[in-house]
């Protein structure tokens, strides 16, 4: 592709809505626009990185014996009403104005509707069918570029399987392609169990990059890969030790002291010496959770441990159940259920609210004075904390969901009765899995991981072009002939070759472009050189730089990008 010839709109300044790095380049490289608010436009050089991503997919769900299907985007909300995911999608789904229509979100639904009727037999299955397709959804808060878009292209796949043991075979065959996929983009994950949730199945987990720009908060062990999302995970607890004796419970005078921090600071104790309560309404009714220190309470997992329906009481409620208000209230003649993390197991001597404002108890010894107590796993870990599997350090950050796989079970066969006939000739709901790969993410994800301060630095693999060729002085006669003669012979010996053949800037305004573009291989091409008979290389990834007789361009050329 010739330079002078083609729509690569590079800028030069960072534009100001963009703040991570993979958004920046994008938009500095010329590779993607912005229409509208998580709506963006693909330019030639994007684009031509999502037609190699795909195909990359392609290949390796074909390997796994996926059949590639194209579904309309545009759906009969009958369908959805079927599993009703109309209501579960609630606002993030697009409905089209005074028809019964929406813009698909995902396509479970269509899947299953053209399995049903059609899968007849279990002779018939197992199936794979995927799709490499455009999704909408109306992202509250599209943000980070392409990351979270509101239309943006998902490849798809279902699986139709017999029963569950035959779906743990459907599952595992993902999950293997799904990290051959990544290992061949060249992006750095790892791999999250998570609870499926709203989905409706079993078991899931999501292919994870490590970023800033992400909106999960995960753990992570560098040393067994331990990985969980933080609203699950756990580190090895280090209960607060008994200290001395207990003393007799005692009151202290504690005027406008409200957190933690305040309390220490003014009674000279420290944090693990105290025990924070917070009031949730469970079904109705009130629970005081009592936390070590300033220990947070990992609402996730409260959620999980009381089941129903958990909030967090309103400042109002606070004193008609404890006589308190938040920052004075405890354990010590608490009425109701009382709940406590694994940290405050049978500590004493703590200080925790009197139920009293202003007021604190000391000497509370939780064997003797809060007998009924119940303890469970209820804090957000925390970056440095014990793995539990391996003994190693975790750490806690920020990542990106770059795909999900999903044991679906038969919820979308059931809701749209997609059945099939056994071996003794009775029916049963087909059992399914649902696998996504967000094609844009996979992108965003590589560019956050290989750039460096001068633009993006592209592997072979997902490289627009894998040559970058420049005419220095396109005035020149000579360089004009030897860089149009190398442009014509790099392509025949099977190169994609993107040619800087403009006569109308400068030699230093190309370098800096051909940094930010980022191909692998840089061709320069300069009269003093070709003199020599001979051109430089310039490898982007080292900044490794070369000089190359044109007789042996070729060999080196299949040494650099074999
Ligand atoms: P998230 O939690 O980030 O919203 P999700 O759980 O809604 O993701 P899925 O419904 O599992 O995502 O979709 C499959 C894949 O599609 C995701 O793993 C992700 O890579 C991609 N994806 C989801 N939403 C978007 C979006 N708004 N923009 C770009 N890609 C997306
Ligand atoms: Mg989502």
């Amino acid at each position: 592709m010739k330079l002078s010839k083609s729509f690569v709109p590079t800028l030069k300044e960072v534009p100001t809505d963009a703040v991570i790095p993979s958004h920046i380049l994008m938009l500095r490289a010329g590779m993607v626009r912005m229409l509208s608010a998580g709506i963006y436009s693909f330019l030639p050089l994007g684009y031509k990185v999502i037609k190699r991503i795909s195909d990359i997919i392609r290949e390796e769900m074909d390997a796994i014996g996926g059949q590639e299907f194209h579904l309309p985007a545009l759906n009969p909300i009958e369908i959805w009403e079927q599993t009703n995911r109309v209501e579960a999608f609630g606002d993030t789904m697009f409905h089209i104005k005074n028809r019964d229509y929406v813009l698909a979100p995902t396509h479970e639904e269509i899947m299953t509707y053209h399995a049903k009727g059609v899968l007849k037999s279990y002779k018939e299955l197992p199936q794979i069918w995927y799709q490499i397709q455009t999704k909408f959804r109306n992202e509250p808060r599209p943000r980070s570029g392409v990351i979270r878009g509101r239309q943006f292209l998902m490849k798809d796949a279902y699986s139709f399987d017999t029963s569950f043991e035959n779906l743990d075979k459907s599952y595992e065959l993902h999950d293997k392609a799904y990290r051959a996929i990544f290992d061949r983009c060249g992006i750095n994950y790892f791999v999250v169990g998570a609870s499926s949730g709203a989905m409706g199945g079993s078991k899931s987990e999501e292919f994870m990059v490590k970023s800033d720009a992400g909106e999960d908060t995960v753990a992570f062990c560098e040393s067994c890969k331990y990985a969980a999302n933080v609203e699950v995970a756990t580190s090895v607890v280090n209960s607060v030790a008994r200290i001395d004796d207990s003393k007799e419970l005692f009151e202290v005078s504690t005027p406008n002291i409200k957190s933690i921090d305040e309390l220490c600071g003014f009674l000279n104790i420290n944090e693990n010496q105290t025990a924070k309560s917070r009031i949730y309404i469970h079904d109705e009714k009130p629970v005081l959770v009592l936390m070590s220190g300033n220990d947070e309470v990992n609402e996730t997992k409260l959620e999980s441990v009381l089941g129903g329906n958990v909030r967090p009481g309103h400042p109002e409620e606070l004193k008609d159940i404890t006589g308190a208000d938040a920052g004075s209230i405890g354990p010590i003649g608490f009425k109701h259920r009382i709940i406590a993390d694994l940290r405050l197991k049978d500590g004493n001597n703590l200080y925790s609210g009197a139920n009293k404002n202003d007021f604190h108890i000391g000497g509370i010894d939780m064997k003797r004075d809060v007998p009924n107590v119940e303890y469970f796993d209820l804090r957000t870990i925390q970056s440095g904390e014990t793995c539990t599997k391996c003994g190693e350090k975790l750490e806690v950050f920020k990542a990106i969901e770059l795909g999900h796989i999903f044991k679906l079970g038969t919820k979308y066969s059931e809701g749209l009765g997609a059945n099939f006939l056994d071996e003794n000739g009775k029916e049963n709901p087909i059992v399914m899995g649902s696998y996504g790969i967000g094609v844009e993410r996979v992108l965003a994800c590589y560019l956050e991981q290989n750039h460096d301060d001068n633009g993006i630095v592209w592997d072979k693999s997902l490289a627009p072009f894998q040559i970058h060729l420049m005419g220095l002085n396109m005035k020149k006669d000579s360089v004009v002939e030897a860089s149009e003669k190398l442009y014509k012979d790099l392509q025949a010996e099977g190169y994609e070759v993107l040619f800087d053949d403009r006569s109308t800037v400068q030699a230093g305004f190309k370098f800096n472009e051909a940094d930010l573009l980022g191909m692998p291989v840089h061709i320069i091409v300069g009269d003093k050189k070709l003199a020599e008979n001979k051109v430089e290389i310039k490898i982007r990834k080292t900044g490794e730089r070369m000089d190359v007789s044109l007789d042996e361009l070729s060999s080196k050329l299949k040494e650099l990008l074999a």
